[in-house]
């Protein structure tokens, strides 16, 4: 493209002539053209739009020429603005995270109601201890303080973000857990541009490595029992290995693969995060907080649901799995006399998004009064 004396709109009309031949994965080009002008004379569409036959400087030719030419080598436009919206929040991104998706609010949402449906349990716990209690706001943020969750692979922090913005118990606290320092930074630096950073605690974390070790602030070795998580929340790769190939250029030539690789059949994740979750069960039962319950909520691609379901199955309630116990030697364990009329359970049910279909595995440990 030449930097010639062009007015505005030949610029963006130009540029998007040039898109339409170099990238085929762009939907609207036009559209893509006005907003990476808009981005890069940092002024708002319906400017850009009243200035259409002012003439554009050479300086801001070539700012506007730089962004074209990458979008043009199919680089991600969020990549470009180093912005994404997700649930309604601005979060910053760069090639370090993967971007995250639409499809994942839904997991958000289902936390959520999650956190409120254990905070009331624990409100109604605390009341039927409590004769006469304090006032019911100190109780709800009481209770949600002992709300712990984790978000492993939070990459951008999208979910641990999100979930720290629109929760309305302003106690809860949020292990936001990756493998990868870059992703750890730009989670830190999302949680501070959305004011969120005392509620969000940032934990290098190896899902893979058998030795679990958790840091704070990458640094300081920070104790934390798995059984103390009332949530585990995750969008874990799950692409399979072969798969990635075929996947969009912008996505397997610009995100990170370790963000999407599954491994040879998609589900490595799956079963590491069902076996900590079932030794998270057993170091509970183990340590005598029977009363203890948990959730796990994981985003899942639908075709692989039975494959999942097999995987929960194998974990908790077949006799030879690979995991050493079976459910039904915990539930025998923990569901004695004293409960008998409300045995201790555990559940896996398939949320559908707004397509129809099944987004979100949730599993729940708990007493069947859910
Ligand atoms: N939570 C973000 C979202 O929903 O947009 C990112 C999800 S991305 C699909 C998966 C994340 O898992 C990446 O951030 C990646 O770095 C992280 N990850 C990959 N392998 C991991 C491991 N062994 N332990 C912990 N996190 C890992
Ligand atoms: N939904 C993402 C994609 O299609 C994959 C996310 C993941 O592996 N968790 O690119």
């Amino acid at each position: 493209m030449k930097s010639n004396n062009f007015t505005i709109f030949e610029t963006i009309k130009a540029a998007s002539e040039y898109l339409k031949e170099n990238n085929n994965e762009i939907v609207d080009y036009f559209k893509e053209s006005l907003l990476l002008m808009s981005y890069a004379l940092n002024v708002s569409i319906e400017k850009i739009i009243i200035n259409y036959e002012n003439k554009i400087t050479e300086d801001k030719q070539n700012i506007f020429n730089g962004y074209i030419k990458r979008r043009a080598e199919k680089e991600p436009f969020a990549y470009i603005i180093n912005n994404k919206e997700f649930y309604s929040i601005d979060f910053f991104v760069d090639k370090n995270v993967l971007i995250p998706r639409p499809d994942t609010e839904i997991l958000v949402d289902e936390s959520l109601k999650e956190i409120y449906r254990l905070t009331n349990k624990k409100i109604n716990s605390a009341n039927s201890y409590s004769r006469q209690s304090c006032n019911e706001s100190d109780i709800k943020n009481n209770a949600a303080k002992s709300i712990s969750i984790i978000d492993i692979g939070t990459g951008s922090g999208a979910i641990a973000v999100s979930i720290a913005k629109n929760c309305k118990y302003p106690n809860i606290e949020i292990f936001a857990a990756d493998n990868s320092y870059n992703a750890l930074n730009i989670a830190k630096k999302n949680a501070v541009l959305n004011n969120v950073e005392n509620k969000i605690k940032l934990t290098y974390f190896n899902i893979l490595n058998p030795n679990i070790c958790w840091y704070n602030e990458f640094s300081k070795k920070y104790n934390a029992d798995f059984y103390n998580f009332d949530i585990i929340i995750s969008n874990p790769p799950y692409i399979i290995s072969s798969d990635i190939n075929f996947l969009s250029d912008e996505v397997k030539n610009y995100e990170p693969c370790e963000a999407l690789d599954g491994g040879i059949d998609g589900l490595k994740f799956y079963r590491k995060i069902f076996e900590l979750f079932s030794s998270a069960i057993k170091d509970s039962i183990s340590s005598n907080s029977t009363a203890n319950e948990f959730c796990l909520l994981l985003e899942i691609d639908s075709r692989y649901k039975e494959e999942i379901k097999k995987i929960f199955e194998l974990t908790f309630y077949s006799k030879d799995n690979n995991y050493n116990n079976s459910f039904e030697d915990y539930k025998s364990k923990i569901n004695t006399k004293d409960n008998k009329n409300n045995p201790i359970n555990i559940t896996i049910n398939f949320i559908k998004d707004l397509s129809g279909k099944e987004r979100v595995a949730k599993i729940n440990y708990g007493k069947n009064d859910n």
